[in-house]
């Protein structure tokens, strides 16, 4: 864990639709997602990125302790790292990344509350 979770600009942010971290597109292609590259493979890989993030988000937290935050459990990122995260989170994940998510016996939920 360093400074790198922390989005470097506010301009090109972008939120993983798994787990909602807010950073840079090219903080995204450079170091992938601090919780879900293992199955997102979005480092050095720039479509992953496009297709696994999305600049429509609402509302940001900053979150230093997320085990302890009553936030970081309702948001259901008590589990992640440290970070700056978004409240809901428009767009979907790809089919064929769920799937992959499935088979490693992960349950994607939309990050996408807007709607409701
Ligand atoms: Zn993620």
């Amino acid at each position: 864990m360093s400074m790198e979770t922390i989005p470097k600009d506010l301009r090109g942010l972008r939120a993983c639709l798994v787990c909602s971290l807010i950073k840079t597109f090219d903080q995204f292609e450079y170091d992938g997602c601090d919780n879900c590259d293992e199955f997102l493979r979005m480092k050095n890989n720039r479509d992953n990125v496009y297709d696994c993030t999305s600049s429509n988000f609402d509302g940001m937290i900053a979150v230093m302790s997320p085990q302890d935050s009553w936030v970081c459990k309702w948001q259901r990122i008590n589990r992640f790292t440290k970070g700056v995260y978004a409240i809901s989170v428009s767009g979907r994940l790809p089919a064929g990344v769920v799937r992959e998510m499935k088979s490693r016996g992960i349950v994607y939920r939309p990050r996408d509350t807007s709607q409701k």
